[in-house]
Formats: C-alpha cells, structure tokens, sequence
C-alpha cells in the first residue's frame, strides 16, 4: 500500500490551513483500490472516495482514479 498526503489547507467548513489531502493507492494482480480522503484536524470536516476496480460502477468513464476527486491533484506512485 503506497501513500501520499500533502498539507492543502482551505478547509470548506472552517478554512483551516491544516486540512490534508492523502491517498492511498493499492495494487495487486486482480484488484487495484485508489482511495482519497480530505481531512481537518481543526472541524473535524472529513471527505472521503474510493475507487475499486472490483466494482466498476464506481469508476465512471471520465474519472481517473488517480486525481484528487476533491482538488483534483494527480498521485501516481
Ligand atoms: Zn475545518
Ligand atoms: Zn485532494
């Protein structure tokens, strides 16, 4: 499991700095999990994705799992 999580700050609830974005990317041979949460340590705001090519209906033609479904910055690690 590979992940990522960056400072992004500009919290929707209370425009904290401290809001982090972080992804945690998954891979094995038959089952690949891209899953993002946005998360404030200030408000407690918390948003979370995950896209499971187990389950396909949660992937939709325009998405590429690797961005940000929130910010949409792109991980590939
Ligand atoms: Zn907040
Ligand atoms: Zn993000």
């Amino acid at each position: 499991m590979a992940r990522d999580q960056v400072t992004i700050g500009g919290c929707p609830k209370c425009g904290g700095a401290q809001m982090t974005c972080k992804c945690n990317q998954f891979r094995s041979d038959e089952l690949r999990i891209d899953s993002w949460e946005h998360k404030c340590p200030d408000c407690g705001y918390r948003e979370t994705t995950a896209f499971r090519s187990d389950e396909p209906e949660s992937i939709a033609d325009s998405v590429d799992p690797t961005v940000c479904p929130y910010c949409r910055r792109s991980v590939n690690l």
